[in-house]
């Protein structure tokens, strides 16, 4: 099978990782890929992965069996819509299906119809009216921009000024269209679980689950980042996860079919575990980062072979084998993540790992050295039999690789 893979983070470089070992690949094509991708596949420069018509041009020229979406972004863009109207199968859904995360107020109207547990809200595009629905209420606030806006558009505070300058903010353009629309929420209190799924024509297969660290820095100090680790497996209750398939998802795929939306791809339910129950924080349509580099060296099936079935409907049936190993990814920071990493860092090292798995994230090749290009850098993941082995082998991994300013956490899995 000849797969495009679309993307350039270490949650496509594990995905392609993975493809790239099924016995069904014949080529396999990543846009734009990056440095470790471009070691296992051909990347395709030059092309926009967000832009629908040069996507398809290209899949329609290399007779692409699969296009494999793995960022949020194209999703939005429509790009599968225009793969899946030149009869090309894509895993990930519609522009329409993604809306479960380019739009929260989208998401909250779905979780209302289907009657999914979740954080009672107001949608709200003109001042006045979103400060009122905020003084009646009381704190912690949570405001939130309706859009995408890269993580950083939802605002949980004790103060109602701070809610306030925050309704300010997304109304008056700080996330541009992505904060046209607020949406107020009323505050979940509890520990957060996110699991995801394989969905297709109404059927879903869930993963397992994996726990990821947000804070920058140890002990969960420090700014909200895209996520600084992560581990699998964690000790999620079964139970959970078929309340989640049974409660929240199926639900979710059987309003969207009535909405005429068909949806194909992973999706991700972000759990607030309340004292009233598990209730939805929120939904992503596609896998994620770092939860994927774990989750990838942990499954036995042939991912292609999944992806496949799910692009034409014939999910039914399919089981996912994980093998018993335990992941931990550790990720390389450059210096100045989140607010403004520094680039352009020279990376050494890489061939010094042997006993650890290496996925690029921020990485580029300049005058045939490897340097920082991004926030998040690399992952290193370590496996083993134990999570005491796999982390181990993931932070003596860590140790090995220099840039200046390089930052870790060194509490990834010390539980
Ligand atoms: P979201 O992108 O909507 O998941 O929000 C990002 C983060 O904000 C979540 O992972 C939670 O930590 C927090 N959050 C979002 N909504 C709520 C809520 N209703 N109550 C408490 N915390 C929330």
């Amino acid at each position: 099978m000849r797969v495009l893979l679309l993307g350039s983070g270490g949650r496509e470089h594990a995905i392609g990782w993975k493809l790239a070992q099924s016995p069904l690949i014949d080529r396999l094509f990543s846009c734009p890929g990056n440095p470790g991708l471009a070691a296992i596949s051909e990347t395709v420069p030059g092309i926009d992965p967000t832009d629908p018509v040069s996507v398809t041009t290209f899949a329609e020229a290399e007779a692409i069996d699969l296009v494999v979406i793995g960022p949020e972004a194209p999703l939005a863009a429509g790009v599968a819509d225009a793969l899946g109207q030149a009869g090309i199968p894509v895993f990930g859904p519609t522009a329409a299906g993604a809306s479960l995360e380019s739009s929260k107020a989208f998401a909250k109207d779905v979780m209302v119809r289907a009657e999914i547990p979740t954080a009672s809200h107001g949608v709200f595009t003109d001042r006045a009216s979103a400060i009122e629905h905020l003084e009646a209420s009381h704190a912690p606030y949570v405001v939130k921009a309706d859009g995408l806006a890269a993580g950083k558009g939802v605002l949980v505070t004790d103060s109602l000024p701070e809610a306030i300058a925050w309704v300010d903010g997304c109304l008056g353009g700080r996330f541009g269209n992505a904060g046209a629309s607020v949406v107020i929420e009323e505050h979940l209190a509890g520990d957060e679980v996110s699991i995801f799924f394989v969905c297709s024509s109404g059927t879903a297969i869930p993963l397992q689950p994996a726990r990821d660290y947000k804070r920058l820095n140890d002990g969960d100090e420090g700014p909200n980042t895209g996520g600084m680790g992560c581990y699998s497996p964690v000790g999620v209750d079964d139970s959970l996860i078929g309340w989640t398939q049974t409660h929240v998802v199926e639900p979710t795929l059987n309003a969207l079919a009535e909405d005429g939306i068909d949806y194909t791809g992973f999706l991700y339910v972000g759990l607030m575990l309340t004292e009233e129950g598990p209730k939805v924080l929120e939904f992503n349509c596609r896998l994620g980062d770092p939860e994927t580099q774990v989750l990838m060296p942990r499954m036995e099936t042939d991912l292609l072979e999944l992806l496949h079935a799910a692009a034409h409907g014939s999910l039914v049936g399919a089981e996912i084998v994980w093998s018993d190993k335990h992941a931990v990814d550790v990720v390389l920071a450059a210096p100045g993540y989140p607010e403004a990493p520094e680039t352009g860092l020279a990376i050494i090292g890489l061939d010094h790992v042997t006993e650890a798995l290496v996925f690029h994230a921020g990485t580029d090749v300049v005058g045939g050295r490897l340097v920082t290009s991004g926030g998040r850098v690399l992952n290193v993941v370590g496996l083993g039999d134990s999570l005491a082995e796999a982390r181990a082998d993931a932070y003596a991994a860590a140790n090995l690789i220099q840039f200046r300013g390089k930052h870790i956490r060194t509490d990834i899995a010390a539980v």
